[in-house]
This record gives C-alpha cells, sequence and structure tokens, in this order.
C-alpha cells in the first residue's frame, strides 16, 4: 500500500503533525512517501527510506490551487492509495481539492487507521465519549488527521535534495488575499510543550490568570483555556484546548477551575498526568485527573506558587 503524508514545515524542521503522520505510516507500509510543503529554500524534510519531495510555496501562500495539482500529478504517477494530512488549514484546502480531484470524500477528524480486511477510519465523536469507524472503499484515502493521535518516532531527518524539488507553475490567483497578519507567538506553544496549565471559569474573573500566568512562567509551561472563557473573551481562541479547539498531549496537565466537560476532555484527556484544581469534589475533571486538589483556585493557586 503506497502512502503519501503531505508534511508542513514549521522553522524549517518537519512539524510535530507531519512527524506524527509519517510514524504512523512507516508503521503501516514500506512504501511511505513526504511531499513537504515550505516556504524556505533548503528544508530540512528528508527521512531515510521515504521517497520525499519538496514544494515551495509562494512567499504569499497563494499557491494551494498549484500545489493540489502537483499532489494529484505525483499520486497518479505513483499510483498512490492513502493520503495523509494533518488537520492544518493548508492541508484541509488542499483535502478539498484533492478530494473533488479523485472523486474520494475526505475523512476528517481521524483519530486512528484500523488496517484488517478494510481500511477503516477511527473518529471520536459526541464530545470523544464514542468512536466511529468508516470503511473507506474508494481508490484514493483521503484521511485528515486530528494531531496528537500517533506516537512520533525517531527519525532522521536531513536537508532535501534540489532534484527533489517539484516545481509549481504559476497558475492565475482567483482568491485575492490582501493582508496576511501571523498573530506573534512567544514562550512555550500549546501544541508543543511539555507542561500546559490552563484556566476556566473558575478563575472568577480575567484579572486572576495572572495566578496561572504566573504559574505557567514558572514551569516554563504553555496556558491554556476553556471555550468558556475564550468565549468570555478573556483569552484568545488559539489558547482554546478541546473540541473546538487545540488538542494537548503534554508530560503535564493542570487544570484550574475547570469543570472538565466532554468537549474540554476531549482536547488534552491523553496528557500524561493530569493534575486537576476544583472547588466542586463531583467535577467531572476529577474522574480523568491523578491528582485532584478539591480546593479554591484564589488559595491553592499562590500556595503552590510560594512552593515553587
Ligand atoms: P464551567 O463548566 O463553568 O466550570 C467551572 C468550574 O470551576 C466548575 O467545575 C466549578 O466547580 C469550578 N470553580 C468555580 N469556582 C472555583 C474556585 N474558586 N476554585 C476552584 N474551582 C472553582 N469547551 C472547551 O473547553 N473546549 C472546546 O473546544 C469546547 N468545544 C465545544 C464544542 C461544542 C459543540 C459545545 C456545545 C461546547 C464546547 N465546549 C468546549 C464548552 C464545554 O461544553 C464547557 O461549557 C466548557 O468547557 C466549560 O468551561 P469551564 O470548565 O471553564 O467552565
Amino acid at each position: 500500500m503506497k502512502i503519501l503524508v503531505i508534511g508542513e514545515l514549521k522553522d524549517n524542521l518537519l512539524s510535530s503533525d507531519s512527524l506524527e503522520l509519517i510514524s504512523k505510516s512507516v508503521e503501516m507500509s514500506e512504501e511511505v512517501y513526504l511531499c513537504t510543503i515550505g516556504d524556505v529554500e533548503n528544508p530540512h524534510a528528508k527521512i531515510d527510506n521515504l521517497i520525499c519531495k519538496y514544494i515551495r510555496t509562494n512567499d504569499n501562500k497563494l499557491s494551494t490551487h498549484a500545489t493540489a495539482n502537483l499532489l494529484s500529478d505525483l499520486i497518479n504517477k505513483e499510483s498512490i492509495e492513502v493520503i495523509f494530512l494533518s488537520s492544518s488549514y493548508l492541508c484541509r484546502d488542499l483535502a478539498a481539492f484533492l478530494s473533488v480531484d479523485f472523486n474520494s470524500a475526505a475523512v476528517t477528524n481521524v483519530i486512528d487507521i484500523e488496517l484488517q480486511n478494510t481500511f477503516n477510519a477511527i473518529t471520536a465523536i459526541n464530545g470523544g465519549k464514542d468512536l466511529y469507524s468508516t470503511e473507506i472503499d474508494s481508490d484514493k484515502k483521503i484521511v485528515v488527521i486530528r494531531p496528537k493521535s500517533f506516537e512520533v518516532k525517531d527519525l532522521t531527518i536531513t536537508e532535501v535534495d534540489q532534484s527533489d524539488f517539484l516545481k509549481l507553475e504559476n497558475l492565475p490567483i482567483d482568491t485575492a488575499i490582501n493582508e496576511v497578519t501571523i498573530e506573534p507567538k512567544s514562550g512555550p506553544q500549546l501544541e508543543d510543550s511539555s507542561i500546559v496549565v490552563s484556566a476556566g471559569r473558575g478563575l472568577g474573573e480575567a484579572e486572576n490568570l495572572s495566578l496561572v500566568n504566573d504559574l505557567a512562567n514558572k514551569l516554563n509551561a504553555a496556558v491554556g483555556a476553556t471555550r468558556a472563557i475564550v468565549d468570555a473573551g478573556w483569552v484568545p481562541y488559539s489558547q482554546q484546548v478541546g473540541q473546538t479547539g487545540k488538542t494537548v498531549k503534554p508530560d503535564i496537565y493542570i487544570a484550574c477551575g475547570i469543570s472538565g466537560a466532554t468537549q474540554h476532555q476531549v482536547g488534552m484527556k491523553d496528557s500524561k498526568y493530569i493534575i486537576a484544581i476544583n472547588k466542586d469534589e463531583d467535577a467531572p475533571i476529577f474522574q480523568i485527573s491523578d491528582l485532584g486538589i478539591v480546593g479554591d483556585v484564589h488559595s491553592v493557586l499562590p500556595k503552590l506558587l510560594e512552593l515553587i
């Protein structure tokens, strides 16, 4: 079975989502293709035993259509059966193009693949409480995977040979983007940090977030949030953890004043070690916690800050 992984770069390295897809693919098949998309000249995206290609996008990243055409050509030429994409904005756009090109539905939000006599994509539904299995029997299986679904293997990564660059044609641009604003990022990032400290409505008001930020600073952790406080405007959406936010899988997840609704749990329940602080001993978050502190965040957090 030939698998194509669509890779993406972050700071000239393969993104953690791409590494997950590659790790899963090499487990499933000996014929894995990796086509990385990025805007740097010398991408570190070549992996031993994989056939590695690279598409250098225009600096303004308006080349989705042309990129999809190149991918379709590659898929046809190499008779690729399975296409794995991450859930990034670019990959979801590309999945739509490929879906039309190959007249195959793209299955999205997938957390696992089951291979027996059939090819089945597993999706979590009902806020992550139930699993749903979709048999994909089309010639081309287009699968969009949710982040943190697979473990990353140790991979040796080197620079892609110039001869493996695929050249973009200059297609007319049918969508005009006048301005791209990239949100400035500093400190540990939610997706990659080994510790995440998250805040919920139990903090009471936005000013009290300083307690969570101070704890995160001391632990060199990223700060996450529930949808309740994102909707209340306390923090930006980029910090939301959960079904409609980010999926995280840190070594330690500290939930402060979070009830643990299933939609929040689906984004963090696979963290290695979960610590929860909540004044309600029946809060659902305690059902998935390794350490539960029943108490008021306004007294527990200052004490923790004193001790660390
Ligand atoms: P609450 O549920 O109000 O919980 C606050 C908790 O704080 C309570 O358990 C309370 O006991 C505790 N508390 C109060 N005061 C204190 C104190 N002083 N000290 C300690 N504890 C205290 N939610 C997400 O988080 N992420 C998502 O991606 C997401 N997607 C959703 C998608 C859909 C389609 C829907 C319908 C909902 C989604 N939600 C999501 C919302 C989710 O259902 C919950 O409403 C939300 O997670 C609740 O956030 P919370 O825990 O901060 O608030």
